[in-house]
């Protein structure tokens, strides 16, 4: 008897890792006609794209003028149509809502740092509003904490990025994506290109290959660069009812209200590998940091606690774009903001493997960098 191994199932697109960024190029890849496959180990949206906050802050997060400023602005203006068209495909409601953020100092220093943020990102004719603590406790009563200015950013908003990982998941299904669960081990590389993956359960053929395995992405393959993971804890409060409706940041860290009274509080930056337990410090400093924005957060009930693993590169910047190996796209390192990047990523990237020019330059985020 002649035993034949199967054959070798083969696609335009591998995509490897079901995240946010994942399944979003998956969506945009299957809508304009490609054969794709994502390969996710555990299920979509197992990682940090269901362990976000869904902060979509490009100003509060935005350091100074540049390339990346610039890539956070232009996703965070694709949120509304994109919210809008999930809702459409699936059905799935994404929380998208346009809250606003006040940043709050409770010292001299800190106001001194958000006047001179707000300096510059009004010349560059962005909204940002300096507001006194009377005029942040009228916009938000909950702030009854220590406050000596906000900054307010009436364009920085939020989504349930647990929720939107599932419609992401269900748009890129029905658009014809190809969802299979298998742990990837390397890329397949013929005639020095991408040709494929290999994974437990074999290999998969594949045109051009997208890592968009976050934290895990460095070991797939080396040419998608340095990621490594940043441990970030987060607590849940649940409240009847909202008590206060802006994101809020401070002290160091951030309160996010839903619509239904959960109040989402965080985070940590650890670099401790994968190593997922919440600890009693991590913790103890959340809730500090949630009692100091809002101190009616002290007596609220904690429904959860959990972690996850931010993709961080070595320079705070994502990997978008072609490594080394022809065929072979990396989009990963999105760090803290991967949930606000994924519109901007999913087109950009797309456009990439059909051959189209992204209309943003990828070159300050080159993996080759
Ligand atoms: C606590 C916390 C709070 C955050 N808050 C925000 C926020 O408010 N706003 C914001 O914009 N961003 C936030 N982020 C960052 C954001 O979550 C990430 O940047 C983003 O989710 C990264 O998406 P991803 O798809 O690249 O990674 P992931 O969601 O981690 O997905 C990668 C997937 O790849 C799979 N995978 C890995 N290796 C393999 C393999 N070998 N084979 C097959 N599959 C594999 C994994 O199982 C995983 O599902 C936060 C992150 C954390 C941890």
């Amino acid at each position: 008897m002649v035993l034949r191994s199967p054959p070798v199932e083969s696609f335009d697109v591998a995509i490897v890792g079901g995240g946010s960024i994942g399944c979003a190029i998956a969506l945009r890849l299957a809508k304009a006609g490609a054969q794709v496959c994502v390969i996710e180990k555990c299920f979509p949206g197992a990682e940090a794209s269901s362990a976000a906050a869904g902060i979509l802050a490009p100003q509060a997060e935005s350091h100074g003028q540049g390339p990346f400023l610039d890539l956070c602005l232009r996703s965070g203006a694709l949120y509304p149509a994109f919210a809008l068209e999930l809702q459409q495909d699936t059905g799935i409601d994404v929380g998208y809502v346009q809250s606003g953020l006040l940043e709050i100092a409770t010292d001299a220093a800190a106001a001194e740092a958000l006047a001179s943020r707000a300096a510059w990102q009004r010349a560059r004719g962005l909204a940002a509003e300096i507001q006194t603590p009377d005029q942040a406790r009228k916009r938000e009563p909950a702030l009854q904490g220590p406050l000596v200015a906000a900054l307010h950013f009436p364009n920085d908003h939020q989504i349930e990025s647990r929720l939107l990982v599932r419609a992401l998941y269900a748009a890129a299904s029905s658009a014809g994506a190809r969802f299979t669960t298998a742990f990837v081990r390397g890329v397949l590389v013929e005639k020095s290109r991408a040709a494929g993956v290999v994974t437990n359960a074999g290999p998969i053929g594949a045109g051009s290959v997208v890592i968009a395995a976050g934290a895990w992405s460095e070991g797939i393959t080396a040419a998608s660069a340095h990621v490594e993971p940043s441990r970030g804890q987060m607590v849940e409060f649940s409240l009847k009812q909202p008590i206060f409706r802006s994101v809020i940041m401070g002290a160091g860290g951030y309160v996010v209200p839903r619509t239904d009274g959960r109040v989402i509080a965080g985070s940590t930056d650890e670099r401790v590998g994968f190593d997922r337990s919440p600890t009693p410090a991590g913790i103890e400093r959340i809730l500090g940091i949630a009692a100091a924005l809002v101190p009616a957060l002290r007596d609220a009930p904690v429904s959860s606690v959990w972690t996850g693993f931010r993709p961080a590169s070595r320079d705070g910047l994502p990997l978008l774009g072609e490594t080394d190996v022809p065929g072979l796209l990396a989009a990963t390192g999105h760090y803290r903001n991967g949930i606000l990047l994924t519109p901007i990523t999913a087109s950009a990237i797309s456009d990439l493997v059909i051959g189209r020019s992204p209309e943003v330059d990828l070159a300050p985020f080159s993996p080759r960098r």
